[in-house]
């Protein structure tokens, strides 16, 4: 048995409460941190959230929370999660389960108080460790401890059949190995390859979250890499076909996410074409469709080697969201270094973007009518002033002409 000092965020007063209540009501021992934060401070890094595991069911967790006056929410009863709310932060409490049926997207659960049951329905041995509150480490399938200190990503059991489960651990399998693996496990990677064409049958928005979630980890160019060579990537993105080169380069230029999506679907320059197959089948949002298709928009004009009149005038035709995009993007195919790309991004965001000041009441009492021609000298008269680096002489020059030609 490993025991050892818990960092200070694992002892906080808002977490000792959680556990408070729970063992209040289940025992001492009936509740452990699970997954990702004890794997985590295995491998020395900073957990980011603390998902809890009990032998409590559902129903009985609800009332040990509420016994000891902690808000709670039913976030997914149907699997087991209840979250609780301590001081605004949410603390995820799943009952141990055991996966009894499964049709590669969902399971059918069954509780159970049995450690080695929980921890063999979970996809990688590393994700599989538990600790309780005093620092007592569990490892109940006697191979997540080592896993995580050698940084191997191994699927728990048969890989083949871990996959068939759910489809989504291929992403996943993808993800950690890119976020906490040292190398590809053989094994895993060629049942992943094998079975990926199980992919198209997931939910956008299950598909989405790993993939934002692979695209955010430090460093992704290496497996994303893998999962284009393997022809797993198609798969990911709604049958595209997409080259790495560009996307190994922005990595190093970027951590926006979005960014990094968009070097991943730029195909021979940004493509506007595909966006929408893309944003489909990843269910994206709105405001990121929005994003790919304006970035597409200011891509054709976006230089890095330009002077500030012209930046300005990208800036103020696309937005400073979409030229930055789309510069990003040709910083990237330019090979750009990091400090290069930098310098660049920072004398963009000196530029201020200006602001069309003429108002359609100054042409009219220049003596134009309101009516169509109006809106058409408007229009006009900031092309003009544009195309002459948004002087405003141009403007007064417009106006001195329509006050000419109407006699005011
Ligand atoms: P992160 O740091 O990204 O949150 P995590 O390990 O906590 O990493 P989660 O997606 O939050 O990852 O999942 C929590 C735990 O639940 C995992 O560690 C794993 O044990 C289990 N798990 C999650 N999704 C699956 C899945 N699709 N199949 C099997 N087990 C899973
Ligand atoms: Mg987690």
């Amino acid at each position: 048995m490993l025991h050892i000092t818990l960092p200070p965020e694992m002892t906080r007063p808002a977490v000792r409460q959680v556990f408070a209540a729970l063992e209040a009501a289940g025992g001492a021992g009936c509740v452990r941190f699970v997954g990702g934060c004890v794997r985590d401070m295995i491998m020395g890094r900073a957990p980011g959230d603390f998902d809890l595991s009990t032998q409590l069911t559902p129903d009985e967790t609800e009332a040990a929370l509420s016994a000891a006056s902690i808000r709670h929410v039913p976030t997914g009863k149907a699997f087991g999660t209840i979250t609780a709310l301590v001081g605004g932060e949410p603390f995820e409490i799943t009952s141990l389960r055991e996966d009894v049926e499964t049709d590669g997207r969902r399971a059918v659960v069954s509780y159970t108080t049995d450690w080695t049951r929980d921890a063999q329905r979970r996809d990688f041995y590393l994700n599989a460790l538990y600790a309780d509150v005093r620092g007592e480490v569990f490892d109940p399938t006697g191979q997540g401890l080592a896993d995580a200190r050698a940084g191997r990503v191994r699927f728990i059991g048969d890989a083949e059949t871990r996959i068939r489960e759910d489809y989504l651990r291929i992403l996943r399998f993808f993800r950690f190995s890119a976020s906490h693996g040292s190398t590809l496990d053989e094994p895993s990677l060629n049942a992943c390859v094998a079975l990926k064409a199980g992919i198209d049958g997931l939910s956008g928005e299950r598909l989405q979250q790993e993939l934002f979630k692979l695209l955010g980890v430090a460093d992704p160019a290496a497996v994303v890499r893998r999962m284009i060579e393997t022809g797993v990537m198609p798969h990911v993105l709604g049958g595209l076909h997409v080259k790495a080169s560009v996307f190994s380069a922005a990595i190093a230029l970027t951590t926006d996410v979005i960014q990094r999506l968009i070097a991943l679907i730029d195909g021979d320059g940004l493509v506007a074409e595909t966006f929408p197959d893309v944003a489909q089948r990843l269910r994206l949002p709105n405001r990121v469709a929005d994003r790919l298709t304006q970035a597409a928009a200011a891509y054709p004009e976006a230089r890095i080697a330009t002077g500030e009149a012209t930046l300005r005038r990208g800036l103020y035709r696309h937005g400073r969201q979409a030229l930055s995009d789309a510069l990003s993007l040709r910083a990237a195919e330019a090979g750009l270094t990091a400090k290069e790309w930098q310098r660049f991004d920072a004398s963009l965001r000196m530029i201020d973007v200006p602001i069309f000041p003429l108002k359609s009441s100054r042409l009219i009492a220049a003596g134009l009518k309101a009516g169509p021609e109006l809106g058409q000298a408007l229009r006009r008269i900031e092309a003009d002033w544009v195309a002459h680096d948004f002087s405003s002489i141009v403007i007064e020059a417009a106006i001195d002409d329509i006050a000419k030609r109407t006699n005011i």
